[in-house]
């Protein structure tokens, strides 16, 4: 790049070249690592990559530039392990997909991930899209920085079984049912099962979502039963290991997180119902607790306006809302690993680090909440070589917040300073017009 650079500005087309170098000075900086924060650091950052971390202000170089940060903390990209990137709930979203094709779907999903990388989440995964192939387009469109947004991991189309949580015709009247196969994510046995996860692995998916139990949002009478088979969720995640695939599974009710878990499944997400034995399993099983208290808690505050759910999901939502906080804060004590997640999509985007005031809320530290949001992220990703910690050699993935997160949790809700990749998209609280 340095090259490059000097070739241009011997061509005096200096405006058009990227700084490939800038010092970061931090008046604080998050260390999620040894989970300490350190004051007065440096940070070097060249091309996509963060080369150094100094103690005390270094002075920027020859062709550096220098950012002031020392008003701000400044710590890891944050990463939103449970999203849906691609729709937001409102009253409408049981009719929309009649009025919108995917051209709509994706143009209003561009907005969405802007909204979500200048919150400070430059990574997330997405748990399941409605119109199949938009999360898949979206993540390399971002990819190729064509766009603005998150890293996306997506699981595309989330695996369901016939009128379970994911099946896209639930509620439907009889005619327009059909009867959604593999491909569309509904299967019924064991070859159905490897046949979805193959289908998501051509489709270009990153990971597999399952829908174990009844959920809060579709158009079924239950959010709690079980509604796959000990065989049929076994064939999913062999089949996603033979793909190198991590499975994710929504769970509210007991009896389906538990098979899913004893499966050898990766992550429990909601996980409400979760009982002593269930949080025994994930800690035998080494499985992740992505918790979306952020879900929980808007549901149960729509549920109170009549009319804003449909009839078979208010009591659902009045039910189940209220609950996961308290699940989460039980799986923190049992020592459950966490990984941040939640669940926006569901509550609006761009506000994911409301999340983070709930956990603290129940209990947990706020060096732990941001931990869960960086390095646990991460290494729910298997991405903990390239993100989730300020260190040498990791992407350059850093966010900033004015103040003291650590003293006031809420300073999280405003980032005020967004790099991806090396790229600044947000800087004192100001969108970067031309990032670069
Ligand atoms: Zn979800």
């Amino acid at each position: 790049m340095r090259i490059l650079s000097a070739v241009l500005m011997w061509l005096g087309l200096t405006a058009s070249v990227p700084a490939a170098e800038y010092v970061l000075h931090a008046g604080r900086l998050i260390d999620v690592e040894a989970k300490q924060v350190l004051e007065k650091m440096t940070v070097v950052v060249m091309d996509n990559r963060i080369s150094a971390v100094q103690g005390g202000f270094k002075s920027p170089g020859p062709g550096q530039e220098l950012i002031d940060l020392k008003d701000q903390t400044l710590m890891p990209g944050l990463m939103d392990m449970h999203t849906h990137i691609t729709g937001e709930h409102s009253p409408q979203s049981y009719t929309e997909r009649f009025f919108m094709g995917p051209a709509d779907v994706t143009l209003r999903a561009t907005v969405y991930a802007e909204r979500t990388l200048l919150a400070g989440f430059t990574t997330v995964r997405d748990l399941g899209e409605d119109e199949s192939g938009v999360s898949v387009a979206l993540r390399n469109a971002i990819g190729k920085g064509l766009i603005q947004g998150p890293r996306i991991f997506t699981a595309a189309t989330a695996i369901a079984t016939t009128g379970g949580h994911a099946d896209p015709t639930n509620g439907w009247r009889r005619e327009l049912m059909g009867d959604p196969g593999p491909a569309e994510g509904v299967i019924n046995g064991v070859d159905d099962a490897r046949k979805a996860v193959r289908q998501r692995y051509k489709e270009g998916a990153d990971l597999i979502k399952l829908t174990v139990t009844g959920g809060v949002l579709s158009l079924a009478k239950s959010g709690q039963n079980p509604q796959f088979t000990d065989e049929e969720i076994r064939a999913i995640v062999e089949t996603a290991r033979d793909y190198d695939f991590t499975v994710a599974i929504h769970a509210h009710g007991t009896e389906g997180m538990k098979r899913a878990i004893r499966a050898g499944v990766t992550s429990v997400e909601h996980g409400t119902y979760m009982d002593d034995e269930a949080m025994q399993l994930m800690k035998e099983h080494g499985t992740w607790y992505v918790p979306t208290i952020s879900a929980g808690k808007f549901v149960a505050k729509m549920a109170e306006q009549e009319g804003y759910f449909p009839d078979v999901v208010r009591p659902k939502a009045a039910a189940i809302g209220p609950q996961i906080q308290a699940t989460f804060a039980k799986a923190y004590r049992a020592g459950v690993k966490i990984a941040f997640g939640t669940d926006t999509g569901v509550s609006p985007h761009g506000q994911n680090a409301a999340e983070f005031e709930y956990m603290v809320e129940a209990g947990m530290p706020a060096l732990d909440a941001i931990q869960s949001a960086t390095l646990n992220a991460a290494m729910l990703l298997r991405q903990e070589g390239e993100l989730g910690a300020v260190a040498p050699g990791r992407l350059a993935d850093l966010v900033a917040v004015r103040g003291d997160p650590i003293r006031n949790i809420s300073a999280m809700k405003e980032v005020a300073f967004v790099m991806k990749d090396g790229i600044i998209y947000k800087k004192d609280g100001r969108i970067n017009a031309a990032p670069r």
